[in-house]
């Protein structure tokens, strides 16, 4: 035990348990890079304002869960509470949007931070993989990104999830929706925090999840009966690219989402093994960001699912991913033979084997668990007398069986076993 602890609202990744997350993004990830997204990584930290403005000044995320600070020179920052803000700041400050390669297609990878009251499936630190497609309005791109992500999750085996999908509206018919839900809601009986929000983005008081709020909504004016053709036809485009993929999914007229760029559509990743924290992910159009952050106008859509609800829901639904052994060959070296043996593991290590070899100085039996605890699936096994005849034991951890192999075909034998 050392003095310090993880930070409360945080936890490690630790072996072996860790190589699961690290197969959580690569299997987000797969998809993605397959369809053109290019990889792009942003700083854990912008100023704050990005966010304030970006993500929007009566969201929970800017009022309550940023974690802010002030340098000694005096700017002030936010670790980053999601990605979409500082990935369309990066590709605005790179140009990326002028050299004629629109739509911009990356997708991310990391850390975000939120000061929020912990519990299982909700941290201080987490991750996200996510994708951006940055600076077109076509309903095949919303599809493509939604088609994606589903892609991953049944890649992972995933089989308990629902897609919740809806049109939020543009800057044409949902100020009308809006004053019609803001009418509704001052009818409604609601305490001071809420009536605020009511008037400052009413939108959001249909997120709320708290059961004496959700009683009272049941009649409200729903957006879907506000949509302006134009929106109407986009959205059903969504949907009949999507159904054509095959990929299931269900009307949510009360989806919303927690940040206020959002445009026309909306989704999001429920799993049913997570209990309160049901969304494992979410996204959707965000065609007035860019001009919010001081950019030109560039309609886009993007995701972000979390990596550490994705874990969870994998063991919510027992799903044991298949992640192989990271060790293939472990060498064991008694007496004089470790000079020798360690210059395999290298020539074998440098010929793309996977190999280890025990440390310590420890005698065979300790070195024979070392082996074992590493699932190699063979140990090359060698003292004085061994290199005296210019062989090694070659033992097979799974049939036992164990046989001289001369040390300079040794390479080349376990290769060919391996492939
Ligand atoms: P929630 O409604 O659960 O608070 P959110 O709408 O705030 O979620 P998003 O901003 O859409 O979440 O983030 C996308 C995904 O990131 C979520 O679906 C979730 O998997 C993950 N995520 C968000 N906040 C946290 C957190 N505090 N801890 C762990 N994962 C999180
Ligand atoms: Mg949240």
């Amino acid at each position: 035990m050392s003095t310090f602890k993880a930070p409360k609202g945080t936890y490690d990744l630790i072996p072996p348990y860790s190589a699961k997350y690290l197969a959580v993004r690569d299997a987000i990830a797969a998809p993605l890079r397959k369809a053109g997204y290019g990889y792009i990584e942003t700083p854990g930290f912008e100023d704050v304002n990005l966010f304030a403005r970006g993500v929007g000044e009566s969201t929970d995320i800017v009022t309550k869960e940023m974690f802010t600070l002030t340098t000694k020179g005096g700017t002030n920052l936010a670790l980053r509470p999601e990605g979409t803000a500082s990935v369309l700041r990066a590709a605005l400050e790179a140009s990326l949007h002028k050299k004629g390669n629109l739509p911009v297609k990356l997708w991310y990878s990391g850390s975000y931070y939120r000061y929020e009251r912990p519990q299982a499936g909700r941290y201080r630190h987490f991750s996200q993989v996510g994708a951006e497609a940055i600076g077109a309005e076509d309903p095949a791109l919303d599809a493509e990104l939604i088609i994606l992500a589903d892609q991953a999750y049944r890649a992972l085996g995933l089989r308990n999830f629902r897609i919740l999908l809806n049109s939020l509206g543009d800057k044409e018919c949902r100020p009308v929706y809006r004053e019609a839900l803001q009418a509704f809601l001052r009818g409604l009986d609601l305490d001071e925090e809420t009536v605020r929000r009511a008037e400052i983005n009413p939108l959001r008081v249909l997120d709320d999840k708290r059961p004496e709020v959700q009683k009272q909504l049941v009649g409200a004016p729903l957006l879907r009966d506000y949509l302006c053709d134009a929106c109407k036809a986009y959205h059903e485009e969504v949907r009949a690219l999507i159904t054509a993929a095959g990929v299931a999914f269900e009307d949510d007229e009360k989806l919303v989402r927690g940040l206020d760029y959002y445009t026309r559509t909306t989704f999001e990743f429920v799993h049913g093994g997570l209990g309160s924290q049901s969304a494992v992910g979410g996204g959707g159009r965000y065609d007035g960001l860019s001009e919010m952050i001081g950019g030109p106008a560039l309609p886009s859509v993007g995701w972000a699912l979390g990596v550490d609800r994705t874990v969870l829901a994998l063991e919510a639904e027992g799903i044991e991913l298949d992640i192989p052994p990271a060790t293939s060959v472990f060498a064991v070296a008694l007496g004089e033979a470790k000079p020798v043996l360690f210059a395999l593991v290298t020539e074998l290590r440098k010929a793309g084997v996977a190999a280890d070899i025990s440390y310590g100085g420890k005698g065979l039996k300790g070195a024979m668990k070392d082996a074992n605890r590493s699932g190699a699936r063979f140990a090359v096994i060698a003292g004085d007398r061994d290199l005296a005849e210019g062989v090694v034991q070659l033992k097979d951890m799974e049939s036992g069986d164990q046989s001289p192999v001369a040390l300079a075909d040794v390479v080349e034998v376990l290769r060919g076993k391996l492939a």
